[in-house]
């Protein structure tokens, strides 16, 4: 068994990341967010931390005696600071909410179990008790996947969850955060859920071995929280998604515990992996995942090219995705609007305006043999599909950024712009509807807003379109978001997409989603909730429709 050997620092509670990477926003950028979209200062400063409200405990001290009994004393906290820092994920909203001062939804305690067995035991101890209970990785969440409907008639679990909940509990599991074995000869390694990516990164670095898993969320969110919520890293392309990379599981539900995966391929019936994949802790927790690993790549190379139009770009990407050799191992392509906001430097990439052409990031990681290789098939493709090689900078400048546009989130909500992120996916033959539907939603319900998008996960058949708005707020930045965010949910599921390429579904798409599945597919979720959840206790309100 490894741990880590460094921790992370604590997330900002009312933003994102490491408080020291915090940054102010430029007086030049404020201007000039102010002369195109009329961003002007909130009237009323956030919230500091003293100030937020937070509800009474609910929890009876004798159920938070029994709760210390299983999981050890200091490893149960009711104390302001965990509460807070437990309270809701990292969507714009939840920290709207946060900087407001409100944290009505806190738990009422945070625990921290350090073993399977333990969380068996408070899984128990909750159903019998009536405490709901919130799986909590890195609290990365951006659909509401963190926020316990407290009174059970939400959910879906009909079995036993009327008249509401004693109380709700996080169950964080930052102390289940070892690796557990490598397997060098079947390239698997067994990891704990709790680990934050880049200390999972860090372990397996020692052996040479990567998982290659970077999301945007990297430093902070945790392997648990990829495999619950289906997770795609940027360089999926090349590595896969996280769902890709799950060769087994074990989880603790109220019922008991389920081993699944024992073999690469089975016919065995259908894969029960694929249950708990996406089950957003409403199903049982993940307690170790036996993950596929590759060997650390020797080098990492990336670089830019240009495309006039998405429509060209597309098609080059769709092309990569469906030529006979290995793909590059990042793929990205800015439209029109994100190439010129940042991504690269317009006036390298042609004049202002929507003349600026498209960015496209490519990036190959391996061994020197493999990434020549794989870049000059991929240069020839791409020159064929009209593609103007920009060289390494463009590419080098999207790899230094890559975890930076969070905090910048959180300057620009201070300066008082909405920012938010929304994503889907689709077959190849629906995609340019699908982002002229998804666009025009959002310029309707926002007025004139800025709407970028991306394209960064591909598949033969299709890839996603992910979305970045800025708008100035309104004296309801709540309210002005929910309304663009209904608007783009409905206009993607009538164009045809899913409600979520990888951020899952939580609190916040559970609607669209029952839609997608269709009633009969809600019945079956509802129909595995209540044979592994008889009480209804895990993460009521989220995912079943
Ligand atoms: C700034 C930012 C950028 C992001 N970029 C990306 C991106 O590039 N790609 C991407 O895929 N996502 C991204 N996300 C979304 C988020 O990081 C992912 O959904 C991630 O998988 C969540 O991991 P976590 O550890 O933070 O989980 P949490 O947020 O803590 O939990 C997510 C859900 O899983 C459940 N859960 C957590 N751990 C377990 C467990 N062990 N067992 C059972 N259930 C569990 C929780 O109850 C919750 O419903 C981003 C989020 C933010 C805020």
């Amino acid at each position: 068994m490894e741990t880590p050997l460094t921790a992370a620092e604590p997330m900002l509670w009312s933003g994102w990341g490491d408080p020291a990477k915090a940054a102010e926003l430029p007086p030049p950028v404020r201007d000039l967010l102010a002369q195109l979209l009329g961003v002007r200062a909130p009237a009323t400063p956030a919230a500091t931390f003293g100030e937020v409200r937070l509800p009474p405990v609910a929890l009876p001290p004798p159920v938070l005696a029994a709760l210390a009994a299983i999981v050890g004393d200091g490893h149960v906290r009711a104390d302001d600071d965990a509460r807070i820092r437990h309270t809701r994920g990292k969507s714009t909203p939840d920290l709207l909410l946060m900087r407001s001062g409100d944290a009505s939804d806190a738990p009422d305690a945070v625990v921290l179990p350090g073993s399977h067995d333990e969380v068996a035991a408070v899984l128990r101890l909750c159903a019998e008790q009536r405490v709901a209970v919130v799986p909590f990785g890195g609290g990365t969440s951006v659909v509401g996947g963190l926020v316990a409907a407290r009174c059970g008639s939400e959910g879906g679990s009909e079995g036993g969850s009327e008249g509401g909940f004693a109380g709700v509990v996080a169950l964080d599991l930052a102390r289940l955060n070892r690796l557990v074995s490598v397997d060098p000869v079947s390239m698997i390694a067994e990891l704990e859920p709790g680990l934050r990516a880049p200390q999972a990164e860090q372990l397996l670095a020692a052996h040479g071995l990567t998982l290659g898993h970077f999301p945007q969320s990297y430093e902070y969110a945790t392997l648990g929280g990829f495999a619950a919520a289906r997770s795609s890293g940027q360089a999926s392309a090349g590595y896969g998604r996280f769902d890709d990379m799950v060769a087994g599981m074990t989880v603790a539900t109220p019922r008991g515990t389920l081993e699944m995966g024992r073999a690469p391929r089975s016919a065995a019936g259908p894969d029960l992996r694929q249950v708990f994949l996406g089950s957003e802790g409403a199903f049982g927790v993940i307690t170790s995942l036996r993950l596929r690993v590759r060997r650390a790549p020797d080098v990492r190379a990336y670089e830019g090219w240009r495309f006039a139009t998405f429509a060209e770009g597309t098609a080059a990407m769709r092309r990569l995705a469906q030529q006979e050799g290995p793909p590059p191992t990042v793929l990205r392509l800015s439209d029109e609007t994100e190439t010129m906001v940042g991504l690269a430097k317009p006036a390298e990439l042609g004049t202002a305006g929507r003349d600026s052409g498209c960015l496209l990031v490519a990036g190959f990681e391996g061994s020197p043999g493999d990434v020549a290789h794989r870049r000059d098939g991929a240069s020839a493709v791409l020159v064929e599909a009209g593609g103007v090689h920009l060289g390494p900078e463009p590419g080098d400048t999207w790899a230094r950024g890559r975890f930076s546009a969070p905090y910048l989130r959180d300057s620009l909500l201070a300066a008082g712009a909405t920012v938010e992120t929304l994503e889907t996916a689709c077959f190849w033959s629906n995609l340019p509807r699908l982002y002229d539907a998804v666009r025009l939603a959002l310029l309707g319900a926002l007025g004139s807003p800025l709407v970028m998008c991306h394209i960064s996960h591909v598949y033969a058949t299709g890839a996603s379109l992910y979305f970045t708005v800025v708008t100035a707020q309104t004296g309801d930045p709540l309210g002005q978001w929910a309304a663009a965010k209904r608007a783009a949910n409905e206009a993607i599921v009538q164009a045809g997409g899913t409600i979520s390429h990888h951020h899952g579904v939580g609190r916040d798409h559970r609607e669209a989603y029952a839609e997608e599945i269709g009633d009969l597919g809600g019945e079956i979720l509802r129909g595995i909730k209540e044979r592994l959840d008889p009480a209804g206790i895990l993460n009521p309100g989220v995912l079943i429709p």
